[in-house]
C-alpha cells in the first residue's frame, strides 16, 4: 500500500517561551533509518511545560521547533534501509533513540546517550532535542518505533510512552515484582500506568498514594489494591498499617512532591527498594543515613530505555495496560496553547491531555 504524504502540514512550533503557534510547514522526507508517520495524537506532560518555559535544555532554536514526545500514528514513508515497517502500520514510539554507538547505548541505555542531542551521530529525543508530534507529520528513527496491534488504540498508544517509563523504572531496579507489596507515590499517568505495571506483575498489595480523589479513584479502577489519600490521613502511618508494620518491599516515586522521598524512605520495608522516575521543582531533604541503615537501594531512570516500550506494547496487546480511561482531554492541534493552559492550570482536572492534528 503506497501512502502519498502532502507537501506542507500544520506544526506547532514554539517561537519564544510560551509563544507556540500553529504554522503551514515543509512536510520533511525520511533519510537512512528515518520512518515518516502521520500523527494521530500526542500526549503532553510537565515536561512540556518545561519546554513551552524555556526551561529544557539542548532544544532546537525558537522559530523552528515542534514539540510533543508522546505520539503514536500511522507509517506513511520509510527512508532508505527501513524494512522493519510499512506504510499503513500503526505505531507508537519511545522518545528517545540513542546513537547506537556510546557505552550507555551498546548496554540498552539510550536514555543515558553520551551523544544526547548530537543528531549528525544518531541521536534523536523526538519534541526535546528534534522536531515530535505537534505536528499533522513526524519523522522518527525506526528503531524507536513499535508496530501495535488492531485491539490497541491510539488513546492506549500515547499512555504506552508512559508506561514504558514506569517498566524502565522497575527494569533499572532488578524487576521480578511477583508477590512484592508495592507503593506508587503520585496518581499522575506515570503513578497509574505504574500501578497496572505492577498489577499485572503480579504484585500483592499495589498502595497508591495521592492527594486528589478523582486520580485515586482512576488508580482503585486500574488496580490498586489500597489507596491513601494524603491530604487526610498520615501516609507513612497509613501504608506502615497496611504492610503488617515492616512497610513495602518496593517504594515507587513518581509524585515529584518535595515530602515524597522522606516518605518513601520510612514506608520502605529494610533491605527493600526505592525507585525514582519523577522530577523536582528543588533540591529535596530527606533522610539519607535510615535508607542506608535500613539497608534499602535506591534506583533512578530516565524515559523509557532497555527497549521497554516493546514489553508495554505487549502487555497493552494481552489487555493488561489501559491509558484511554487516563485520556481526560481531546484538544484539536490548532489549540495546542489551550491544552497547555489546562496542563499547567489543572482546569477541569485533567489527568492525560491529547492533542489531535
Ligand atoms: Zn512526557
Ligand atoms: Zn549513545
Amino acid at each position: 500500500m503506497a501512502l502519498t504524504p502532502p507537501a506542507t502540514m500544520r506544526a506547532a512550533v514554539l517561537y519564544g517561551p510560551g509563544d507556540i503557534r500553529v504554522v503551514e510547514r515543509a512536510v520533511p522526507e525520511p533519510g537512512p533509518g528515518e520512518v515518516l508517520v502521520r500523527v494521530a495524537m500526542c500526549g503532553t506532560c510537565g515536561t512540556d511545560l518545561k519546554i513551552l518555559d524555556g526551561h529544557f535544555p539542548q532544544t532546537p532554536p525558537y522559530g523552528d521547533f515542534v514539540p510533543g514526545h508522546e505520539w503514536a500514528g500511522t507509517v506513511m514513508a520509510c527512508g532508505a534501509t527501513v524494512d522493519e515497517f510499512s506504510p499503513g502500520d500503526r505505531v507508537c514510539i519511545e522518545a528517545h533513540s540513542g546513537c547506537g554507538r556510546c557505552d550507555n547505548c551498546l548496554t540498552g541505555r539510550y536514555t543515558a546517550c553520551l551523544n544526547y542531542a548530537n543528531a549528525a551521530k544518531g541521536h534523536r529525543a523526538s519534541g526535546m532535542t528534534a522536531d515530535g508530534g505537534f505536528a499533522e507529520y513526524a519523522l522518527h528513527n525506526s528503531n524507536a518505533l513499535y508496530r501495535m496491534p488492531a485491539s490497541v488504540s491510539f488513546e492506549d498508544a500515547v499512555l504506552i510512552t508512559t508506561a514504558g517509563t514506569g517498566l524502565y523504572g522497575l527494569d533499572v531496579a532488578g524487576g521480578y515484582i511477583a508477590g512484592q507489596d508495592v507503593v506508587v507515590f503520585g496518581p499522575g499517568p506515570v503513578g497509574l500506568m505504574t500501578v497496572q505495571l505492577c498489577t499485572a506483575l503480579a504484585a500483592n498489595r499495589v498502595i497508591l498514594v495521592g492527594t486528589r480523589a478523582s486520580r485515586l479513584e482512576a488508580g482503585r479502577r486500574l488496580g490498586a489494591t489500597h489507596i491513601v489519600n494524603a491530604r487526610e490521613t498520615d501516609p507513612v502511618k497509613e501504608i506502615l498499617e497496611l504492610t503488617d508494620g515492616h512497610g513495602a518491599d518496593v517504594s515507587i516515586e513518581a509524585s515529584g512532591g518535595a515530602d515524597a522521598p522522606q516518605q518513601c524512605a520510612e514506608v520502605t520495608k529494610r533491605a527493600g527498594r526505592i525507585v525514582v522516575v519523577a522530577y523536582y521543582a528543588d533540591r529535596v531533604t530527606f533522610d539519607l543515613s535510615a535508607v542506608v541503615r535500613k539497608d534499602i537501594s535506591i534506583y533512578t531512570s530516565r524515559g523509557e530505555g532497555g527497549n521497554n516500550v516493546k514489553r508495554a506494547v505487549a502487555m497493552a496487546a494481552a489487555g493488561r495496560l489501559r491509558g484511554a480511561e487516563l485520556v481526560t482531554h481531546r484538544i484539536p492541534l490548532d489549540e495546542v496553547a489551550e491544552a497547555f493552559r489546562i496542563v499547567r492550570e489543572r482546569d477541569g482536572d485533567p489527568i492525560k491531555v491529547v492533542v489531535t492534528p
